[in-house]
């Protein structure tokens, strides 16, 4: 059998998959992804964070396409949560971090999103072969070398790469080969019942485009806009009362909607979709751990093959692509030689840990209905360690930003830069007669003005952003572009 040979090798074209393989190839490296599926395929998860949308996915440039795409906008969240009966609703814009051009994410079909990122990984160069299902890795000693598949015809196929990422998700068959085992959550152990309707009602606006969250006696339901008919909606019911989604999906559905009035009233002219990708109702459980390591030398793992923690905040597409984003910054500095595996590795580890560990620890604490929404806020500041009051360190928290990273955060000002740039050579190149310097009629002068306007901008954003310290004691700051870790050297 021939070997192929790439620098990386991604299993699962998901979020963190094809996040992680663009932003590698977008370094010049040669990335493979195989993806068990034939996109676009149905996926959960459709309820996005601030940071994702802003952050993540400006870096992979897809901020107008998503824009673009018709996603419901989320604004916040309105919960009927806590010991207040009546349901509250938080804005992302209250935080400092998510103003202006930022402060939403969007509702989204997984199977356009998803599709959305992977399109992308294929126009920034990463070679991706879909109806490939990854079987093994390859091992030389302590080293991972490579993976083996089977392609969409049946053959057995191995490639060789410096680095394998198993972004296969949570089913994941190559995840224990980064040594230690999965440890399931003792906490969140629930189980998830869900489905889709249409013609249900929606929030008034403007706040019709948020997850509606609405608690009940045997656990809480979803309520996500897909779009202006269509609705997500699932049931998460705590791992005493399982026995209420055993037999018939449709009647066990029904009778949990019987027990939740403010649900009942927001499907009360709504019918159930009973075809196409979203006519079955579907159960999700134990999908609650965190893998002891998240990597070994030449692998990694990324979004749900590593952890996931609950969908309560939708935290999993945020963790899937920070994740990514991390890794992305880890291998692109080993590539590029400028730092050693392990030290480049741990921080990518000790980063996505923190992450992770913030949103365990705070939704344990929001899982407590004898409270109103003022001791939340207060536990997410706890939680954080931010600076900032109670009520934006929740907002901050749930919106993905809790760290601090200029790279989810920072984009509204790289964009504003960006525009004030290109308003300031276009007038210069509209000049006339004697006031026009003849360089600028040149287009591809203005374009080469451009491009050091990005550079220009990064710099002229290092000055407005507060200046990067190591997330941990010894640990690496971002690169200005934010595609590679760099040694701290204080001021
Ligand atoms: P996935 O999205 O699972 O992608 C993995 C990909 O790998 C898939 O395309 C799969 O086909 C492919 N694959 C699998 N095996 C192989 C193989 N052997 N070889 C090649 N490819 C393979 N998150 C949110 O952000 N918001 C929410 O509202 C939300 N709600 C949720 C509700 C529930 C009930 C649950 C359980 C989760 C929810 N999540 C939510 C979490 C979200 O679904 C995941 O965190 C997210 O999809 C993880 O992205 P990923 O790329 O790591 O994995």
């Amino acid at each position: 059998m021939s070997v192929e040979d790439f620098d990386v090798v991604v299993a699962g074209g998901g979020p963190s998959g094809s996040t992680i393989a663009t932003l590698v190839a977008m370094q010049g490296h040669r990335v493979l992804l195989v993806e068990k599926e034939v996109f676009p395929r149905y996926q959960i998860g459709e309820s996005l964070l601030p940071a994702t949308v802003h952050g993540v996915c400006r870096m992979l440039g897809i901020t107008d396409e998503l824009a673009n795409a018709g996603f419901p906008i989320k604004r916040g969240g309105t919960f009927r949560w806590g010991a207040r009966p009546e349901p509250w609703t938080f804005h992302f814009g209250i935080s400092a971090r998510m103003s202006g051009a930022t402060s939403h994410a969007y509702q989204v079909e997984r199977a356009r999103f998803d599709e959305i990122l992977l399109n992308n990984a294929k126009s920034k160069g990463v070679v991706v072969r879909e109806g490939c299902s990854a079987t093994d890795v390859v091992e030389d000693g302590e080293r991972v070398t490579g993976l083996k598949y089977t392609d969409a015809d049946g053959n057995e196929r191995e490639v060789s790469a410096r680095f394998v990422i198993d972004a296969s998700g949570n089913k994941s068959r190559l995840y224990s080969k980064v040594g230690g085992k999965r440890n399931y959550s003792e906490f969140f152990r629930s189980l998830a019942l869900f489905g889709y309707f249409e013609g249900g009602k929606r929030l008034p606006a403007p706040v019709s485009g948020n997850i509606l969250s609405v608690a009940f006696d045997s656990g809480w339901f979803w309520y996500i806009p897909l779009s202006d008919t269509l609705t997500s909606v699932g049931a998460v019911v705590r791992r005493e009362d399982a026995d209420k989604i055993q037999g018939d999906r449709e009647k066990a559905l029904n009778a949990l909607i019987a027990e939740c009035p403010l649900i009942s009233e927001y499907l009360e002219n709504a019918t159930r979709v009973t075809t196409g990708k979203y006519g079955e109702l579907r159960i999700r459980k134990d999908y609650s751990y965190q893998q002891e390591s998240y990597w070994r030398p030449g692998m990694i793992l990324v979004g749900d093959a590593a952890c996931f923690v609950d969908p309560v905040f939708s935290s999993g597409v945020h963790l899937a692509t920070y994740s990514a984003l991390l890794a992305a910054r880890s291998i692109n500095s080993i590539l590029a030689g400028d730092l050693d595996e392990k030290t480049a590795l741990n921080e990518f580890e000790a980063r996505y840990r923190r992450e992770y560990g913030v949103f365990y620890e705070f939704l344990v604490s929001f899982y407590q209905m004898n409270v109103n929404e003022e001791s939340y806020f207060w536990q997410a500041k706890k939680v954080t360690q931010n600076q900032s009051t109670d009520i934006e360190s929740f907002v901050e928290l749930i919106g993905g930003v809790s760290s601090g990273e200029t790279a989810l955060t920072a984009a509204d000002r790289i964009a504003k830069r960006s525009a004030e740039f290109a308003a300031a050579v276009d007038e210069m190149a509209s000049g006339d007669g004697d006031n026009m310097v003849p360089m600028f009629k040149s287009t591809v002068v203005k374009q080469a003005m451009q491009e050091a306007g990005q550079v220009q901008m990064k710099a002229l954003l290092g000055e407005d952003a507060e200046p990067e310290l190591p997330l941990f004691p010894g640990g690496l700051v971002t690169s200005p572009d934010g595609m590679k870790w760099l040694p701290y050297h204080p001021a």
